[in-house]
């Protein structure tokens, strides 16, 4: 199918053939029509399937410039709030809408004005909160919401803030769920919000011949010495290594900085000033190796990431698949490549109860070892339970 058959406006079908795109991808070819219609719309498509142009383009085609905030954007991240902000910019540039990239860690008086005049919010659920309680976001004109990461966002320590901001939308709305893993859960929480909603599924997973999936299982003390291995043999471009915890990230960007690789960390530890040079020097190609929490691991979309390194495994498949997604989009190619030790057997073991993954044990080779710098100290052990808890949720 052809862009021009999908009833989108003349102007929208020459800016994605602006950008290259030659065809409308699975998602896009399903979606959009029914959008178009009015519809409400869950949809699940593999990661880097173009569900953000799926959402944007149909959005873009109905918003009136000058009519007010008339649509909002939920996504679980900064950085995806930032991205999806930046795809609806390049996707509307024949149209005169004001897109508002709305999150924490930043100045909230130039957000004020922004809500002011755009048209198009994309937000994290905690900052949009607080400029809901602030009464300075305006949503009586408001025709369309959007949850992307849709099922994250349904997850505890989300699901509370989306439940208030949705309280104070206009009911007459239409309203789109999308991400690459939507269970049962996301379907009976929906329910509430929506109306009649049309379903849409694609294949969940990236065509294995694209993504190749390798585990190795080693000795806790060569978990590094291996990681190190397989950067120098593989010849990785652009990579994420991604860790449990943010001192686990410090920790092996410290290591992967002394043994001369160019890495740099990215975690909710970090100022949002920080996250965002990190991240435009990632785009911009200053960056070989991205050290991560899974603050990275939904929905961003980083031109040419060649491998994925599990250096620690997630606890569920489901976020296995966010994390690995992040190589092989857009119908590129991509490894992912997971080095499990004896404590991530379990976490391991919850991964591969999804049987369809299909992840590939590999013989350990041989590699030379290297010295491991230990971080200096792990504080969080040092603070009450409860505080600590409450602080490693935020990622
Ligand atoms: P998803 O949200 O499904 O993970 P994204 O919306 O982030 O995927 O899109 C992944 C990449 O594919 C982006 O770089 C986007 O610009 C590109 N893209 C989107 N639609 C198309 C298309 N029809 N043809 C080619 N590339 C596309
Ligand atoms: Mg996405």
């Amino acid at each position: 199918m052809e862009f021009s058959e999908l009833n989108l406006p003349d102007y929208l079908v020459s800016t994605v053939a602006g950008l290259g795109y030659e065809k409308p991808t699975f998602i896009q070819e399903k979606a959009i029509p029914v959008l178009l219609s009015g519809k409400d719309v869950i949809a699940q498509s593999e990661t880097g399937s173009g569900k953000t142009a799926a959402f944007a383009l149909p959005i873009i085609s109905k918003a009136t410039p000058g009519q007010g905030v008339q649509c909002l954007v939920l996504a679980p991240t900064r950085e995806l709030a930032e991205q999806v902000a930046f795809e609806f910019r390049r996707l509307s540039r024949n149209k005169k809408l004001a897109i508002a990239a709305v999150y924490g860690g930043v100045d909230i008086e130039p957000q004020i004005s922004a809500l002011r005049r755009s048209e198009i919010i994309v937000a994290t659920p905690g900052r949009m909160l607080d400029h809901l309680s602030r009464r300075t976001a305006d949503f009586r004109r408001l025709q369309f919401l959007v949850l992307d990461e849709a099922d994250k966002m349904f997850e505890m320590g989300f699901i509370d803030d989306v439940r208030s901001i949705i309280k104070t939308l206009p009911r007459e709305r239409q309203t789109m769920l999308f991400s690459a893993t939507i269970g049962p859960e996301v379907r009976s929480i929906s329910s509430d919000y929506m109306k009649a909603p049309h379903m849409l599924r694609a294949n969940p997973y990236v065509d294995k011949g694209a993504l190749k999936q390798l585990y190795y299982d080693v000795r806790p003390q060569d978990k590094f010495s291996l990681l190190l291995h397989l950067i120098s043999e593989e010849k990785p471009g652009l990579s994420i290594v991604f860790c449990a915890t943010r001192s686990r990230v410090d920790t092996v960007t410290r290591n992967l900085t002394a043994n001369r690789i160019n890495a740099v960390a990215i975690h909710g530890g970090h100022t949002q000033a920080k996250r965002n040079s990190v991240m435009r020097d990632v785009r911009t190609g200053k960056v070989h190796i991205l050290v991560a929490t899974d603050v990275a691991a939904r929905g961003l979309d980083i031109r040419n990431v060649s491998h994925v390194f599990n250096y620690d495994i997630p606890k569920t498949s489901v976020e296995y698949v966010h994390r690995i997604g992040r190589t092989a989009r857009a119908g590129k190619s991509g490894k992912a490549i997971s080095i499990l030790a004896e404590a991530d057997h379990e976490n391991f073991r919850h991964v591969m109860e999804d049987r369809s993954l299909g992840i590939q044990r590999q013989p350990v080779p041989s590699f030379r070892r290297v010295a491991f710098i230990m971080p200096k100290r792990d504080f969080s052990r040092n603070f009450p339970r409860r505080i600590v808890a409450g602080y490693s949720r935020r990622r």
